[in-house]
């Protein structure tokens, strides 16, 4: 099948590219010349929602539950794979959930801010299409999914029960538009969904995942000719 190749090389090995320090963007096809495109790609993510230039509603459903999980942790990595059957309707697109994974902080700028933590749920469909839904958290009452995560990892568990609905807004406002995975091989052609509304994790929570990832958010890129649909007024 071709959308787990496209993603992270090997899941269980440490990646072989790093983030940068803040003040300079990675460069990560020096290292690597496959990743040339991060580099050099017109449609890379992430990027700052605020520069909106289109107001639209567009078709969107979901359905997320409970969901047995697969845990894995890496470099700059906590990451849970899940069979399919969930997953959201965008335009006329059925997106199937294959994995979720978490940044610390967040990696797309919304509200004029990057929150400590984000969540980007990875979709693929039936023609090949990659989908991210990402949603950002800050500090409030702890997110019962995380709660559920972190668990295992302390454990060393390899397995996560846990309830993807509680990542999720209920009948979120999206911000659209076309970007790339933000991790090498940064394939372009992705159906990038950020929910404007910001749900809640713990302190504890936020603190404890940025203990195990790390900076783990990239530069944010430039915009070039693309269109960002932001929710209606
Ligand atoms: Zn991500």
């Amino acid at each position: 099948m071709l959308l787990p190749n496209l993603l992270a090389p090997d899941p269980g090995a440490d990646p072989d590219w790093v983030y940068g320090d803040g003040e300079l963007p990675e460069k990560w096809s020096i290292d690597n010349d496959s990743y040339a495109v991060c580099d050099t790609g017109q449609m890379q993510s992430p990027i700052v929602l605020s520069d909106t230039n289109a107001r639209a509603s567009i078709a969107f459903a979901a359905s997320y539950g409970e969901a047995d999980g697969k845990l894995k942790r890496g470099r700059g990595k906590v990451q849970v794979d899940v069979d399919s059957g969930m997953g959201m309707v965008s335009g006329d697109t059925l997106f199937s959930l294959l994995q979720m994974h978490f940044h610390t902080p967040a990696e797309h700028m919304l509200h004029g801010e990057r929150y400590p933590l984000v969540v980007h749920l990875v979709h693929g469909s039936r023609d090949g299409e990659f989908a991210v839904l990402g949603v950002m958290f800050e500090e409030g009452d702890a997110n019962p999914a995380i709660a559920a995560i972190l668990d295992a990892l302390e454990s060393e568990g390899k397995e996560v029960m846990l309830d993807i609905a509680s990542l999720v807004p209920e009948r979120p406002d999206l911000y659209r538009y076309m970007g790339s995975l933000t991790t090498p091989p940064c394939t372009e052609g992705v159906n990038w969904h950020v929910a404007d509304e910001v749900l809640e994790a713990s302190e504890e929570q936020i603190a404890a995942m940025a203990r195990i990832l790390g900076a783990s958010n990239r530069s944010l890129q430039p915009l070039n000719n693309r269109l960002i649909i932001g929710p209606e007024d």
